[in-house]
């Protein structure tokens, strides 16, 4: 008799389906899914919280196409990982979390960390359910693997009941299930496609806005091929950057506001027409603006904004579709139109705001993502990762240490640079242990301003402290002055720099950049009292 327990099915059917990445805590009962996991070749990568657990198992479902594993131990470890299904969910990112639960016997009686695991995970995710036997487990994994990828991509959830982990079965009583397929693709309707490219080739004032589904679809090379033979103006959405570079001629990001207000036609590809994008309606966008929109979700039609061209479908196949269009006349919007001289114009004058932010920003910077957003080009697809869909304030440490394991495994001798505020850092700054444990040689930069938003400065804080309580005083925003973060990296063996001038961050982001064995971590100390001066608080309220 061949027998296997419930964790070596877990772990070989998550193998089998692909899932080459698990980042979890173990505990009671699923120590023996961790290394079970490993001897099946999954990489395992323990995690200080089940939440940054689950930002970086969803992580690897957005690089790299297959979702990542994370494993969680029952009732509060479950409960801290909703956060990252949450944010996977609302991201469209796919990921599988396994969650250890009470033994079957003992359901409903009061067992230890019992919750109902199943029914909670339903609103966080696309499928949730409990395998009720051992022969079952293959199955249900290979459909919370293949829900999370096809369709709109999401959570899904696999409830292991505690005592199944360590029964066993023979292996000839269970079905073998072979490996889900990458999604399947569509191709938009014929008729549609044609009705597309003659509203684009009418419009005055085109537009073509690049969303994280692009980046998420791998459109890059057909796209690339489109905006330059169509000669389309493009937009990226903050996660879109970099699906073509930051600093392509057709990219007008420079003149973001501009471009929205005014373009007449708007081909949109893998982006919702939410906040992010203000919901597509005055007043930052023209009221008659018409649409495209590239959507492989049929939900997503229609939201806030009716669409003149409906293109359901992969963005991939989708473009190509639009491409083979263009292609066959030879057709290209002209570079000498009053549209493109509007968006050169603007784009010119922004130009010298921005470089004296760039100065400005070096020391004084207020918001790191809604700055980073403009100041920090990007030139390929899927390299810039940020608090995404949901707003979510914490996701760095968790997406920075799944980058640096898809890049130890793939050796594209590429750093991973995380740029967080002093406030981002602390909602999951244990982490940094977890990079100094397995060597990951990731650069955090924490922009330090002593607060959420902004704090005060030492001396202030040691005045407030005299004058009473400060839990009745403190403004709520503050965090600790100078509070030395970079410690907290030494503390484990990374390297750690106090960071107060422009020298000394050129000179610690070298010493960093060069070491490839161990973390960084550089504090950098901003003036708290400094805002942001007037262009950019025009770029916060510009943040998409
Ligand atoms: P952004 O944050 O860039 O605005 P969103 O997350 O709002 O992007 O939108 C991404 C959209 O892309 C989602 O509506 C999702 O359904 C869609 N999408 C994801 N992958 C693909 C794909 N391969 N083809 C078409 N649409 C996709
Ligand atoms: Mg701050």
């Amino acid at each position: 008799m061949d027998e296997v327990t419930g964790a070596q099915l877990i772990a070989e059917s998550l193998k089998a389906q692909k899932v080459e990445y698990m980042f979890g805590i173990v505990g009671v009962p699923v120590i023996e899914v961790a290394m079970a996991a490993q001897a099946a070749g999954i990489k395992y990568v323990g995690m200080r919280n089940e939440q940054a657990a689950c930002y970086a198992a969803s992580a690897i479902g957005y690089l790299t196409g297959r979702p990542g594993a994370c494993l969680v131990v029952s009732g509060p470890g479950l409960i801290h990982a909703l956060g990252g299904m949450a944010n996977a969910n609302m991201n469209c990112w796919p990921v599988v979390v396994i969650g250890g639960s009470a033994d079957r016997n003992q359901e409903t009686a009061g067992a230890f960390q019992e919750f109902p695991q199943v029914e909670t995970c339903r609103l966080y995710s696309k499928f949730s359910a409990r395998p009720s036997s051992l022969e079952a487990i293959p199955s249900v994994i290979e459909k919370a693997v293949r829900t999370s990828m096809y369709g709109r991509p999401g959570a899904c959830y696999v409830d292991i009941a505690g005592d199944m982990v360590n029964a066993k079965v023979d292996r000839s009583d269970v079905r073998v299930v072979s490996c889900c397929p990458s999604p399947p693709v569509s191709l938009a309707h014929h008729g549609a496609i044609t009705e597309a490219i003659s509203v684009l080739k009418a419009a005055k004032r085109p537009l073509v806005i690049i969303g994280k589904g692009a980046a998420y679809g791998r459109a890059e090379t057909a796209l690339r091929e489109f905006v330059e033979k169509s000669g389309l103006p493009f937009l990226p959405t903050p996660m879109g950057k970099g699906v073509l570079p930051d600093d392509h001629p057709n990219c007008v990001a420079a003149a973001r506001s501009r471009a929205l207000l005014q373009a007449d036609v708007v081909l949109l590809l893998g982006a919702r027409l939410n906040w992010i994008l203000h919901f597509g309606l005055p007043p930052r966008f023209d009221p008659d603006v018409k649409i495209i929109q590239v959507d492989l979700c049929a939900e997503e039609i229609g939201n806030n904004v009716k669409p003149a061209v409906a293109l359901l479908g992969d963005i991939n196949s989708i473009v190509t579709q639009l491409l083979g269009g263009v292609r066959n006349d030879g057709w290209k919007y002209p570079s000498d139109t009053e549209w493109w001289n509007t968006l050169k114009d603007k784009i010119a004058a922004n130009a010298k705001i921005s470089k004296a932010l760039a100065l400005q920003s070096t020391i004084e910077g207020a918001n790191t993502m809604d700055i980073g957003r403009t100041m920090l080009n990007n030139y390929l697809p899927r390299h810039r990762l940020d608090a995404g869909t949901f707003g979510t304030m914490g996701v760095g440490l968790g997406f920075a240490i799944a980058a640096a394991a898809v890049e130890r495994s793939e050796n594209k001798n590429q750093r991973i640079v995380c740029v967080e505020g002093d406030s981002a850092f602390g909602f999951s700054g244990m982490e940094v242990e977890t990079m100094c444990r397995y060597n990951l040689p990731v650069v955090i930069i924490v922009v330090n301003n002593n607060g959420i938003y902004s704090g005060v400065d030492p001396e202030t804080w040691k005045e407030m402290a005299k004058m009473g309580d400060l839990t009745s005083i403190a403004p709520p925003v503050t965090l600790l002055p100078e509070a030395r973060y970079d410690e907290v990296m030494t503390a484990f063996g990374g390297r750690g720099f106090l960071v107060r001038t422009v020298e000394e961050l050129r000179s610690a982001l070298q010493l960093s950049l060069s070491d490839w064995e161990r973390p960084s971590l550089l504090n950098v100390l901003i003036d708290p009292s400094s805002d942001r001066k007037q262009q950019v608080t025009v770029t916060c309220q510009e943040y998409m």
